[in-house]
């Protein structure tokens, strides 16, 4: 019986995932069918169990139920744990495993698709909500000289650099608010705000970007305003969030599959589309 795994949220229909996925399964030649599943804003954790009763056997998780997967998951991974999100469930006979798979897949499209090296580097960090939570763990295991986190709300920023300050290293992990930043200089400035959603770029002082800088924005499909905002302000290079779509796929494919899908055609594929 050819087996089935699923994207859930609320909204969904926008959703690349299932086309990603079906793109992978041809890849690999895996026997399986992935579908979007709008679930209602209070039906969670009875989608979930629907969908298993359906034979379902692992499903993403989209805004906004990351934290609802966390708590339904019977058994976390360890970086699931340090999320506090989930974006992927496998269902077993054992019962719903959750993992985050967001990180990986964010230096994935860093180091292998963009060629950057974080080691030593500047970083600057935008955003404190499930996002930049996911993906704050990968990017302090890469051994960045700098990483500062800056959000609208500083203290949820401070919040999480008094979390994640043990799990730091040798890096000088710091935190703010936007305004603060003035006079500072980073290599690579991610944005892991929602602004971009809004047509809006975060409040950031001139001068920010750092000869040969990259500008990363985890929204897709858009030169957002920031990306034009750290055009106009001397980036000398921007990227959106497709390639840790695409990544983060691969890396919830390959624990559903155990095989992993090659993502430079499916990549390149979304963006010719
Ligand atoms: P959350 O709702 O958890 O957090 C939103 C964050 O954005 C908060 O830090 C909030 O600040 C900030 N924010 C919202 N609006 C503005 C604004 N107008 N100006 C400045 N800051 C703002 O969202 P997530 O963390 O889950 O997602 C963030 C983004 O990352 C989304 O756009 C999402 O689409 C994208 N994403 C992309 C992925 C990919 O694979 N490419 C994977 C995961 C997420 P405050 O605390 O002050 O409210």
């Amino acid at each position: 019986m050819t087996d089935r795994y699923a994207v859930i949220g609320h909204p969904v229909a926008h959703s690349k995932s299932p086309q990603i996925h079906t793109v992978f399964a041809g890849l690999t030649l895996q026997d399986m069918r992935y579908e979007a599943i709008l679930a209602p804003l209070d039906g969670f954790a009875e989608s979930v169990r629907a969908f298993i009763a359906a034979g379902g056997r692992g499903m993403n998780v989209t805004v906004p139920f990351k934290l609802e997967a966390y708590e339904l998951a019977g058994t976390r991974s360890p970086r699931a744990e340090v999320a506090k999100a989930v974006n992927t469930l496998v269902f077993s006979a054992t019962g719903i495993h959750g993992d985050n798979t967001d990180g990986l897949g964010l230096v994935a499209d860093l180091t292998r698709n963009l060629g950057i090296r974080l080691a030593g580097r500047r970083l600057l960090l935008l955003g404190a909500g499930g996002a930049a939570r996911g993906v704050l763990l990968p990017l302090l295991e890469q051994k960045p000289a700098v990483l500062h986190l800056a959000n609208r709300t500083a203290s949820k920023a401070l919040a999480l650099r008094d979390e994640f300050a043990p799990l730091a290293g040798g890096c000088v992990l710091s935190a703010g608010g936007f305004a603060e930043l003035a006079g500072r200089q980073f290599d690579l400035v991610i944005n892991a705000t929602a602004a971009s959603l809004a047509d809006e770029a975060p409040p950031l002082p001139a001068g920010l970007y750092a000869p040969g800088s990259l500008a990363y924005d985890m929204v897709y499909g858009k030169t957002t305003a920031f990306l034009a905002a750290a055009r106009a302000q001397g980036a000398a290079r921007l990227a959106d969030g497709l390639g840790m779509l695409v990544e983060q796929a691969a890396e919830s494919f390959f624990l559903w599959r155990g095989v992993r899908p090659p993502t430079a055609p499916v990549l390149a594929q979304l963006r010719e589309a």
